[in-house]
């Protein structure tokens, strides 16, 4: 585990990924101080010599709660619609909160085409390189307003094992509304035990559930998925609780935290 301990707090281009539940309150209205401790935390990772490049969902969770929406839409033109609403929201708030951290943040929205077309997966690769080397945090999520079935990614843990790809990064560090994988449900279930470490998706793919909340779209099957794509493409991979976004610095002094999927490229032995 040491290698692959030291492989991790050395890691220099950093893909965090947060989604609705841990970003908005139950009605959908947004969590300020998590939204907050996120800039800021990213904005002094950023300020240490990191790359960091965020992968937010919250855009139609955000919109239910400015528009005061029990349920979201279940046809895609309404839901195309309220995602227009919220992305504008979300941005405006990473906006404001990194810039009080001094920081500059960029959006990119990207369909399923701008990553299977290679001229336009390659713009994309260019686009968030060239924004880190300006300096800039790219703030990504998926464009969701002309996205449909057809087209779409469909959810940002995906997503965010694509963009980790995608831009060759070290480490994915996915913020959730739970520790990590459990060995059981943890909510119906007080037995189950968290499992610190993955080598095997195989392995523990039985004990996936399947989606969280009514905000959010991914649950443990979605986050599996992107563990098997982000350690094939040789990158660790972290779920843990976007409660203590403070957590990823443990991460990077080498601590072990929520469930790490080791890279394909370590063994147990490392
Ligand atoms: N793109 C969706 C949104 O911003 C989120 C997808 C997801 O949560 O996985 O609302």
């Amino acid at each position: 585990m040491k290698e692959i301990l030291k492989d991790i707090a050395s890691a220099h281009r950093i893909v965090v990924k947060v989604g609705t539940s841990t970003l908005t309150y139950e009605q959908g209205a947004m969590n300020l101080k998590l939204i907050d401790r996120l800039a800021m935390v990213l904005s002094d990772l950023k300020n240490r010599g990191k790359e960091i490049i965020l992968v937010s969902s919250g855009a139609q969770g955000i919109a239910m709660g400015k528009l005061h929406l029990a349920e979201k839409p279940k046809d895609t033109k309404g839901k195309q619609a309220i995602a227009a609403v919220g992305q504008c929201e979300l941005m405006f708030l990473y906006d404001k909160m990194f810039g009080d951290y001094n920081n500059t943040v960029a959006q990119v929205l990207v369909t399923r085409d701008d990553i299977a077309i290679p001229k336009r997966k390659r713009n994309i690769q260019n686009t968030i390189t060239t924004l880190l080397e300006m300096g800039i945090i790219p703030i990504i999520n998926e464009n969701d307003t002309v996205s449909y079935d057809e087209i779409e990614i469909g959810d940002n843990d995906t997503l965010s094992a694509v963009v980790a790809d995608l831009v060759d990064a070290d480490l994915l560090v996915l913020f959730s509304d739970i520790d990590g994988l459990y060995d059981g449900d943890p909510r119906t279930n007080k037995d189950a035990k968290l499992l610190p470490v993955v080598f095997d998706i195989d392995s523990v793919r039985a004990m996936a559930g399947g989606a969280g909340t009514k905000r959010g779209t991914g649950g443990m099957v979605t986050k599996l998925e992107a563990a098997e794509r982000a350690t094939n493409a040789g990158i660790h991979m972290i779920i843990a609780n976007g409660n203590n976004i403070d957590g990823i610095y443990d991460i990077l002094e080498g601590k072990l935290m929520g469930t790490l999927f080791v890279s394909k490229n370590f063994k147990k032995e490392d």
